[in-house]
């Protein structure tokens, strides 16, 4: 007997069909004599569609409000799961996220995960009862629903599986596992077996979106068994506890496990692509100590985070370019908060652009290995691809780019770093995804 969280994202609940899937998975599990508690995402597309409505209401809303609102995709799905097993036989009860309770804090519509409560949820799987959790929500130190942050479901799934001291957290999501890219957009993308907290925590922050960062760090954290598989199994498809999806592992487990395999580590594990950055340039700043931190101090202060960054070399008059990278989402409150301060920053103009992608290699290899770099540039560069902006980290290389070109970005350096697999095309469940 083991005790399991199970986590089913959005496109594993679109509708009554899909949920009864996602139901057998469950009754399965608790028949083999297994703790179960499991942790829903709202229907595909729920989500944006209550965003949406809260933006028509009110284009500077209240994110406490907005929070009521976009927590509620999730509050129908466990009901309605909760229903489904009820139908089947089994016992099984929603618990929402204010009745654990699960304790948030900081940002509304962005809030950290804290506390969780468990002590009647275990003695409620004890007694044989499926628990059933909306994902993405919790509560506030001032006791009003919060929301994660996009993607959150895998956090609260995380977090549930440290407060119940679970077996394992299995995501399980509409493929198979994490890919050495998105397979939606390369279909020769191989599938990893295992994959690192840190080259994870990694892709998850540089875009690969099948995990949210945040579940990454905490499950690293709170050493947390971590599994994305597939919900859209057939009947005789492997069990779950046969880990047929990825594992992610320590770097020391890794190691024992390329060593028992005799495999070598490859350098690049795998590339991601994010299309959520936007593109300033403030041209002719004073080339002198303390212009920059004029620049990014007030953008600091008003929560606005700047991610790529480059000076340009200093021109003859003392005076250079500065770019970065803002999140889209945030490029008018960056831009009217610059052109506020023009004077004192003395620059010359803003240029912005968000038609931009930020494409990124990760891998281990890189902390031993030289050229990563060089061979991507090399590889856009043969494809007429302009790299606008370059960041590093010990094992990530990250370029800006033309968003029209992100597919063929993405194609042609996962192809240069031999990362292409010879099998079947990837089976790709659901809509094409934003
Ligand atoms: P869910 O609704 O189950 O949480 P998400 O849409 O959040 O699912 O995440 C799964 C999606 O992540 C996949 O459909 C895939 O398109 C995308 N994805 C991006 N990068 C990767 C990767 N490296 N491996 C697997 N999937 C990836
Ligand atoms: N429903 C939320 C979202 O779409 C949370 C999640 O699915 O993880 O972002
Ligand atoms: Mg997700």
């Amino acid at each position: 007997m083991a005790r399991i969280v199970m986590k089913f994202g959005g496109t594993s609940m679109a509708g009554t069909e899909r949920i009864r899937r996602v139901a057998n998975l469950v009754r399965a599990q608790a028949a083999n004599g297994n703790e179960v508690a499991v942790v829903v995402s709202a229907m595909a597309g729920e989500t944006d569609r209550l965003v949406n409505f809260c933006r028509e209401a009110n284009p500077l809303y209240d994110p406490a409000e907005y929070d009521v609102v976009v927590s509620s995709g999730e509050q129908v799905t466990s009901g309605l799961l909760a229903l489904t097993l009820q139908a089947m036989g089994c016992k099984a009860r929603s618990w929402l996220g204010w009745q654990l309770p699960v304790k948030t804090f900081s940002a509304h519509a962005n809030a950290r995960v804290g506390e969780i409560y468990a002590e009647r949820l275990v003695e409620s799987m004890q007694g044989g009862e499926i628990a059933v959790i909306p994902g993405f929500q919790g509560l506030s130190e001032e006791d009003r629903i919060t929301t994660m942050g996009r993607g959150g479901s895998d956090t609260s799934a995380v977090a549930i599986a440290a407060a119940v001291e679970a077996d394992r957290c299995d995501i399980y999501t509409d493929v198979d596992g994490v890919y050495t890219t998105d397979p939606r957009i390369v279909a020769r993308a191989r599938k990893l077996k295992y994959v690192t907290f840190e080259e994870m925590l990694e892709l998850a922050s540089v875009g690969a979106k099948v995990l949210q960062t945040r579940s990454v760090s905490l499950a690293m954290k709170r050493n947390v068994r971590l599994q994305v598989l597939s919900s859209f199994v057939g009947e005789g498809a492997p069990a779950a506890d046969t880990l047929p999806g990825t594992m992610i592992v320590s770097e020391a487990e890794m190691d024992e496990i390329m060593e028992k395999e005799n495999m070598e580590r490859q350098t690049v594990t795998g590339i991601a692509h994010d299309k959520n950055e936007a593109r300033v340039v403030l041209t002719r700043v004073p080339d002198r100590p303390g212009a920059v931190a004029e620049i990014f101090t007030p953008l600091g202060e008003a929560g606005i985070n700047v991610d790529m960054i480059i000076q340009n070399v200093g021109r003859d008059k003392g005076e250079t370019d500065v770019t970065f990278t803002v999140p889209k989402a945030e490029l008018a409150r960056a831009q009217a908060l610059l052109e506020d301060r023009k004077d004192k920053i003395g620059f010359n103009r803003i240029i912005t652009d968000a038609k931009v992608a930020k494409i990124s290699v990760v891998g281990m290899g890189m902390k031993s290995h030289t050229g990563v770099a060089a061979l991507m540039f090399k590889a856009l560069a043969d494809r007429g691809i302009n790299v606008q902006a370059i960041s590093t980290s010990e094992i990530k290389v990250s370029v800006l780019i033309d968003e029209d070109e992100t597919e063929l970005a993405v194609r042609v350096l996962h192809t240069a770093y031999g990362l292409d697999s010879d099998d079947a095309p990837v089976e790709v469940q659901g809509e094409v995804k934003a």
